[in-house]
């Protein structure tokens, strides 16, 4: 995620960070570098600007020149900044009404169908709501059926009316569907087109004086760039929505649009959109953004998606299992599927401060467990759960099995005895031994 923005904002602080003495000329130069950093990742020249004007004037408030550390301070300052830019504070959506209402707009192709599914499915998992997805979008058959695609996928009821061609009677008929079938919130995606048009702003303006939203949200491509704040100033001036969901923020977007957009529209971004899947969804904060675009990390998410996929109940059993000495393959292979249900490895590694930098260019395979999945698919559940009878013959067997070799069944075998014994040592309290172990 604006990787060249992080990069490029690094080198500028760099070189702050590693003079010797700090005068105003490397001061200016560093926002200097900064203002073009921000220019690179498409952020409008006027916000740019100011941006740099507001940095240099608190850090000569906070007299940078004079303090122990003012490289550290100078991130400071570029932080609070880049996250007053983002908006500042996290803010939810509204779910107040009886149902609520909530309302999707943007271009064709933004991500509204996808996006919808995915708040359903947020909404559905996290606030135990009950949804009903509308399809409003009578000009493209396809679209209704992506929706219906969607729906199914996560277990969401879909309202559409075939042959009906009026997207305003579609919407207030799914409210009363709602209503008489106890939905509590009713997520509307509408037709868009490819361009701002007239016909669509005065269609989606209709829809939005009859249902009265609790939630208007404008989803946008991040990858768009400039174009994304200009469709965004579009939309705004008709609906004048209550936040912003930009999506595609997984592929190689510049930053422009996260940055540029409170500033131009002053609407928060509330979502963001990471991947084709339904639970690629994140909530906005712009001060973990704002960490993650300087090379922080996010830990507070790393943790909170481990917390999510932390089952107290389960980790009981396995704790009593590793006790008995009774960890298998099976359970190694359910820690890896924990793992994975986090999210991608390369969104997992951005999260960890200082990864970012350190593995650039690196591979990060999405893939890295595959090899380790296939190996342990390849052993019959006696071995899984007992990988002391895995002798060499087997080995060869379950190498064949899985497109390995020998040598890499080994090397996993190894790993696991490995973790087996730590485990088995923490549980014990024997720190002592572990010590003693690692002294050798
Ligand atoms: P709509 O026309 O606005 O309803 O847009 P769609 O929901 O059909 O999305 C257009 C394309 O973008 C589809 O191929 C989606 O799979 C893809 N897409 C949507 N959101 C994301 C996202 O967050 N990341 C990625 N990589 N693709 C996305």
């Amino acid at each position: 995620m604006f990787n060249n923005l992080s990069e490029k904002l690094d080198q500028a602080l760099h070189t702050l960070k590693g003079h010797g003495k700090i005068n105003e000329v490397n001061v200016a130069e560093t926002l200097k570098e900064v203002r073009r950093a921000l220019l690179d990742a498409d952020v409008n020249f006027k916000i740019a600007k100011q941006f740099t004007n507001t940095v240099k004037d608190k850090a000569m408030g906070q007299d940078v020149l004079t303090t122990l550390n003012p490289g550290q301070l100078m991130v400071k300052i570029v932080k609070d900044e880049l996250t007053e830019l983002m908006g500042g504070d996290t803010v939810g959506i509204n779910l107040g009404g009886s149902p609520t209402v909530i309302l999707m707009s943007g271009l064709q192709g933004s991500g509204k169908t996808t996006f919808s599914g995915k708040l359903a499915n947020f909404l559905k998992t996290k606030k135990t709501k009950q949804v009903l997805l509308v399809g409003c979008d009578v000009y493209r058959p396809a679209a209704i059926n992506q929706l219906q695609v969607v729906g199914e996928q996560i277990g969401v009821e879909v309202y559409a009316e075939e042959g009906n061609q009026n997207p305003v009677e579609i919407s207030q008929n799914a409210i009363k569907h709602a209503k008489a079938n106890g939905k509590n919130v009713v997520i509307i995606d509408t037709a868009g087109r490819l361009a701002v048009d007239e016909e669509m702003m005065t269609e989606i303006s209709n829809i939005h004086k009859a249902v009265n939203p609790n939630e208007t949200l404008f989803v946008v491509d991040s990858m768009t760039g400039q174009d994304a704040v200009n469709t965004a100033k579009a939309f705004n001036d008709v609906l004048n929505f209550d936040g912003v969901v930009l999506t595609k923020l997984d592929g190689d977007t510049r930053g422009g649009a996260a940055l540029s957009i409170k500033s131009v529209v002053n609407k928060p971004i509330k979502f963001i959109g990471t991947g084709e899947k339904m639970d690629a969804i994140d909530v906005f904060h712009p001060d973990r953004m704002a960490d993650r675009i300087l090379g922080m990390g996010d830990v507070v998410s790393l943790v909170e998606r481990a917390q999510e996929q932390y089952d107290e109940a389960e980790a009981r059993k396995l704790q009593k299992k590793i006790a008995k000495n009774q960890f298998g393959f099976d359970d190694f292979l359910n820690q890896i599927q924990q793992i994975k249900k986090m999210g991608s490895m390369k969104d997992l590694v951005g999260m960890i401060p200082g990864a970012g930098k350190a593995l650039k260019g690196m591979d990060i395979d999405d893939d890295a467990f595959k090899g380790i999945e296939a190996i342990i698919h390849s052993m019959t559940p006696s071995e899984r759960s007992t990988p002391s009878s895995i002798n060499a013959s087997r080995k060869k067997r379950i190498a064949k099995g899985s497109g390995t070799s020998v040598q890499e069944v080994n090397q996993l075998m190894k790993q696991f005895d490995q973790m087996s014994k730590m485990m088995k040592m923490m549980q014990g309290g024997g720190g002592k031994r572990m010590m003693q172990m690692m002294k050798g």
